[in-house]
């Protein structure tokens, strides 16, 4: 058995209050015991027991839970539901076989999103194919339907993906009174740039030198999420590695999945002596990029800005690091906003990593009912603090035939400071 799903009343104390159901996004579309957060405590204790055989239906209900965490949020006992549904895919994928359709998606996302080659590759391809106009394609019967749903997260020409290359050290513009790393991360660094760049651009205006370590690529977060531990632990390494031993004040990361994953270092090694005290300091100093911004004494809002805003929270900034007050502070701090409150703003959009390319049908739902929200908002502009849920929401309001512009913090803050901020696109 798995070591993880095996010390499992170790990290479970669910008493089966229930208090988490009507967090979970899953049982707000299904309505189902199961496919709630209790049920799938219970399922997994049963498939622990032997109880309950592993097979396709008893994976279904796994394979439908986003790893949002919204019931770690509200569970009044503790429970560490994240580590649990971690533990419990790593089971899954020891020793359940899956369809060959299904193991080649997951085999290949798990080695191509964590390499930067591979997805600087991607980007490339993909700003020639919207350049070409290829992206009709998503519309036509020429594809599977499943490969056309996938086609729906590609960006517009407006905003395309782009990479960059962050230099290893970077000034501040005047005086430094900060020193801080920044993850380059996967993703990030190879269809984010623009918004690498904006964060970089926002600490260097405020007093931070900004250190990138070159050995710092994808953290693992991905692999650690989907179940292929093995291949996240020898990421987390890396990254660790990278970062240990950097005199910084804190490790800084944009993408709410890698800081939630770059958090829980120390836990992942606990079992690993030669890696444990490492991986430690890492986590203590990892921080979002709106939190470290937030504390510091020098940020202050810059130009006047016309703008209605709206602020979706990305699951594992609120969930996975309890960052929800910081962002919106620096937001509504900006002369001249209008903030709109967003209605379910920690429902999760069903983007989660992959589980929109791997559970499409379930993602577009929750993406759709996100889309709502956001367009009953009146909103110029949502802002959110991570990659995916910028991709999943802009498709969901694309098909819902709304301009509202859909918009990393860090690029709104840079913009607002330094430009003025664009209302609708
Ligand atoms: S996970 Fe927490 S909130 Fe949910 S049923 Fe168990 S004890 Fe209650
Ligand atoms: S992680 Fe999210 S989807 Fe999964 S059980 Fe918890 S609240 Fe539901």
């Amino acid at each position: 058995m798995s070591s993880k799903l095996a010390d499992f009343e170790d990290s479970g104390n669910c008493i089966h209050c229930g208090l988490c159901i009507a967090s979970c996004p899953t049982f707000l579309e299904l309505g189902t015991e199961i496919d709630s957060p209790r049920g799938r405590i219970q399922l997994m204790r049963s498939l622990r027991d032997g109880t309950v055989p592993l097979d396709d239906t008893s994976v279904r209900h796994l394979d439908l839970c986003l790893g949002c965490r919204a019931c770690e949020t509200t569970c009044p006992s503790g429970v560490r539901y994240g580590a649990l549904i971690e533990g419990a895919r790593e089971f899954v994928e020891s020793r359940h076989r899956r369809s060959w359709w299904e193991r080649m998606k997951r085999g290949l996302l798990n080695r191509a999103l964590p390499n930067p080659t591979i997805m600087k590759t991607f980007g490339w391809a993909v700003r020639w194919m919207t350049r070409l106009g290829l992206r009709r394609l998503a519309g036509t019967r020429l594809l599977p339907a499943s490969v056309r749903r996938s086609l729906r997260y590609l960006p517009e020409p407006e905003t395309p993906f782009r990479s960059v290359n962050l230099p290893e050290i970077t000034a501040p513009a005047g005086a430094a009174r900060h020193r801080v790393g920044l993850l380059a991360g996967c993703v990030m660094q190879s269809l984010f740039g623009d918004t690498h760049a904006s964060t970089v651009r926002l600490l260097t205006q405020h007093g931070c030198e900004v250190r990138v370590p070159p050995g710092a690529g994808c953290c693992g977060a991905l692999p650690l999420h989907n179940g292929d531990r093995e291949r996240g632990l020898a990421l987390a390494r890396r990254t660790v590695a990278a970062f240990d031993g950097l005199d910084v004040d804190a490790v800084l990361t944009n993408a709410a999945g890698c800081g939630a994953a770059m958090r829980e270092y120390g836990a992942h090694f606990k079992d690993h002596p030669g890696y444990r005290a490492a991986a430690e300091r890492v986590a203590a100093k990892v921080r979002d990029v709106a939190e470290f911004l937030h504390g510091l004494p020098e940020f202050a809002p810059g130009r006047s800005v016309n703008v209605k805003v709206a602020y979706h929270d990305a699951c594992h900034l609120l969930n996975g690091q309890g960052v929800e007050a910081q962002p919106r502070e620096l937001l509504k701090n900006i002369a001249g906003i209008e903030w709109i409150d967003l209605q379910e703003a920690d429902v999760c959009c069903g983007s989660a990593g992959t589980y929109n390319l791997t559970e499409p049908e379930l993602a577009g739902r929750l993406a759709a009912r996100k889309a709502r929200n956001v367009v009953a908002t009146g909103a110029d502009v949502l802002v959110t603090g991570n990659p995916g849920c910028i991709l999943q929401i802009r498709a969901a309001l694309r098909e819902q035939g709304s301009t509202i512009r859909v918009v990393h913090t860090a690029d709104f803050l840079a913009e607002a400071y330094t430009h003025g901020a664009q209302a609708r696109s």
